[in-house]
């Protein structure tokens, strides 16, 4: 990527609801081009046609631009959408989420997680172990911004992915999501289905579990959806809305694809 860097990110709504987003980080050349990809990708959203669509363009700085790699990821085969919620919820529970903080997590999702019922436009924080809210606000949540792939991690993402078929732009951009987000401060855990009624596939993400994606986590249809990052308990939120909206992350390592398998449900 050029020098300098630049976070670019989109919003789209129709009045309070949260229609679609983007963020990626890209030199000056690159900016007309994504911008317009981006104005693009806002019109024709499942959810349905915006009435405002925002463009952010801001430099980044450098000194501050923080480097990672991607998780591990596995696909858990299920057969329906209570079989996919409940291997979720084993894997909530193996990377250390008490049940209560899981299962509440994953009502609030399916419900609308959002004080409307409707889905919210970032993610909430749960206490990991006692199943609070933490976010300061509750439609809103947090967004997860200032991240990106960089261009060869993302070449050799688009092979490995392509050898499972999963090369598409959900995947590709949660596992960026995923990976900024294990890397904050106090999160032991992100869950998360999408709010596109077309795309039911969802993943629980951990330290211990890398990316585990779960073909079925809610019905075709559905446009309810979103993100809980489980928080150890005592985690200085502020400073985790700080790490994960300001703090810029380029992802320059893939992780390993591993074998697909199915869970044990759990008892
Ligand atoms: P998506 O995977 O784009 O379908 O998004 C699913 C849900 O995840 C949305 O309804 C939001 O609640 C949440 N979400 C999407 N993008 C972000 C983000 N950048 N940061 C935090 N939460 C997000």
């Amino acid at each position: 990527m050029k020098e300098p860097l630049f976070s670019i990110r989109m919003r789209a709504a129709r009045g309070d609801r949260h229609i679609s987003g983007a963020e990626r980080l890209a030199g000056a050349d690159c900016l007309d081009g994504l911008a317009a990809g981006m104005v693009k990708r806002a019109l024709g959203h499942p959810k349905g046609l915006p009435d405002s669509i925002s463009l952010t363009i801001e430099e980044i700085d450098l000194s501050r631009l923080m480097r990672i790699g991607l998780p591990d990821i596995r696909t858990v085969g299920v057969d329906s959408v209570a079989q996919g919620r409940n291997a979720a919820l084993a894997g909530l529970l193996r990377a250390g989420i008490s049940e209560q903080a899981a299962r509440s997590a994953m009502q609030a999702l399916a419900g609308g997680a959002a004080p409307n019922g409707e889905s919210m436009r970032g993610a909430m924080l749960v206490d990991a172990l006692d199943g609070r809210r933490l976010e300061f606000d509750a439609a809103r949540g947090v967004r997860v911004s200032r991240m990106d792939l960089e261009e060869r991690a993302a070449a050799v993402l688009a092979r490995e992915l392509q050898a499972i078929g999963l090369n598409n732009t959900h995947v590709q951009e949660a596992l960026v999501l995923a990976a900024k987000v294990l890397h904050a401060p106090g999160v032991l855990a992100e869950l998360c289905w999408s709010d596109d009624p077309d795309y039911t596939a969802g993943y629980v993400a951990a330290p211990c579990l890398g990316y585990v994606r779960f073909p079925l986590l809610k019905p075709r249809g559905e446009d309810r959806g979103g993100r809980a990052f489980f928080l150890a308990p005592g985690t200085d939120v502020t400073g985790l809305y700080r790490f994960l909206e300001k703090q810029a992350v380029l992802v320059d390592r893939v992780g390993r694809m591993l074998p697909d398998e199915r869970w044990r449900a759990c008892p």
